[in-house]
């Protein structure tokens, strides 16, 4: 847990990241997904993988690239009315290329969406897999279009190329892997997608200072579904290795956490984020088949026990997939309260162990070993005093420190420091 100045300033560091990935246009494939993996390089070094279109992943194929030059609707008078180059979301992603041609707008209208509920907010679409063109704007934008005709233009690419998708890799004692992932493939939203990432690489970097580390922590920085897919289809070995994870997504607005749960709901992930995540307010979730790439991970040819952390719900927030989730929905603190959040969880994985007692005919007499005396010093004594009676307690070489702290609903980290004077003491050893 770090003080409330280093909180403050990871905080800072965090949105200013987000500020910076704003302007890029992501999408899929493309030279935004690269731009974005670069800057993030910054924070924590990733591995560069491109891999190239037409590739068979699973049972999808890695698609053409698609780059934008520009794009625009001008009226009669030669004005830019929408312009892909004032936001970025005016483009439906992936539309394919038009010359620049005079249209109706009957027919310019079928290629226009809007939000009539949110009539400010400009909305977010793709055609990833159905090749069409399309502007999102705004409703009041919509309804000032009245002149007969109007000039369409879409400087796109779409051919060949590659997928790209970045990777950090931290070995440890273990070859048991732990996964997180984010995806990196949204425009101008700062919620949905840059708050993961921001939070996804400070982690990274986190456990990349530590010098021990139990499990090995894989962070991945993928485009939405393909990139997982394409891992997956590249990775099946590995991916037999990783014993849980989670999707990072949604950190950064005012919300207390979501847990999403993996598909059994029990495993390791499941229960380290429950107890990492008590004292504060949160929800956990069932799983469910749409989302992340949490969907991907627990397929059931995979079943990887992969959770999804997240404030705002997929789907479920007003400014989801607008212009609305924009810098002012991102907040500083709750970017860092995220990092402090899932390194909370990464410390329930390392510490818990399965105990077995060295003394376990009736309680061991504490007093005589001067266990009470070393607890002088401690914060919270009662406490600690009371958590290694449920270490002691459980410590059968069956139970696991996750057990003590789930059956007592004392912190994780009050049972993990009294097994460890324990250890000291000689009353218990790992199992
Ligand atoms: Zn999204």
């Amino acid at each position: 847990m770090s003080s409330a100045g280093q909180r403050e300033a990871l905080g800072r560091e965090l949105y200013e990241l987000v500020r910076e990935l704003y302007p890029i246009c992501r999408s899929i494939t493309g030279d935004g997904v690269r731009e974005t993996l670069q800057r993030v390089s910054g924070v924590v070094p990733l591995e560069r993988h491109d891999v190239p279109s037409g590739t068979q992943v699973l049972d999808w194929t890695v698609p053409d690239e698609w780059n934008v030059r520009d794009a625009w609707i001008k009226n009669l008078a030669g004005e830019r009315v929408v312009d892909f180059r004032r936001h970025n979301l005016h483009l439906v992603s992936y539309s394919e290329p038009v010359a620049p041609r005079r249209i109706s707008r009957a027919e310019l209208v079928e290629h226009l969406h809007s939000l009539p509920a949110h009539p400010d907010w400009i909305p977010y679409r793709t055609s990833y897999y159905q090749r069409t063109w399309g502007f999102c704007v705004s409703h009041k934008q919509l309804e000032s279009l009245v002149d007969p005709e109007y000039e369409v233009c879409v400087d796109t690419r779409l051919a060949p190329g590659a997928l790209s998708y970045g990777e950090c890799f931290l070995p440890g004692e273990r070859d048991d892997e732990i996964l997180f992932s984010a995806h990196v493939c949204h425009p101008s939203l700062c919620n949905d997608n840059l708050s993961g990432i921001a939070v996804a690489a400070a982690v990274a970097r986190a456990l990349a200072a530590r010098t021990a580390r139990r499990f090995s922590y894989r962070f991945l920085f993928i485009p939405g579904t393909i990139g997982s897919i394409t891992w997956l289809a590249r990775n099946r070995e590995r991916a037999a290795r990783i014993r849980g994870g989670l999707t990072l997504v949604c950190l950064g607005d005012a919300r207390g956490f979501t847990y999403k749960k993996s598909f059994n709901g029990d495993a390791p992930i499941d229960r380290a984020a429950a107890l990492a995540l008590a004292g504060q307010p949160f929800e956990a979730i069932d799983f469910f088949p749409y989302g992340y790439d949490e969907r991907q991970f627990n397929s059931p040819g995979f079943r990887i026990p992969v959770g999804s952390l997240m404030r705002g719900r997929h789907g479920r927030f007003d400014a989801y997939h607008t212009s609305a989730d924009s810098l002012e929905l991102v907040q500083a603190p709750q970017l860092a309260a995220a990092v402090d959040a899932v390194l909370a969880i990464v410390d329930v994985l390392e510490g818990d162990a399965r105990v077995r007692s060295l003394a376990p005919y009736g309680e061991p007499q504490l007093g005589r070993r001067g266990i009470y005396r070393a607890l002088g010093g401690e914060s919270d004594p009662e406490a600690l005093q009371l958590a290694m009676l449920w270490v002691l307690s459980l410590a059968d070489g069956e139970h696991t420190l996750v057990d003590a702290a789930e059956r007592s609903g004392i912190p994780f980290a009050t049972i993990r420091s009294a097994a460890t004077l324990l250890e000291r003491h000689a009353l218990i050893e790992a199992s």
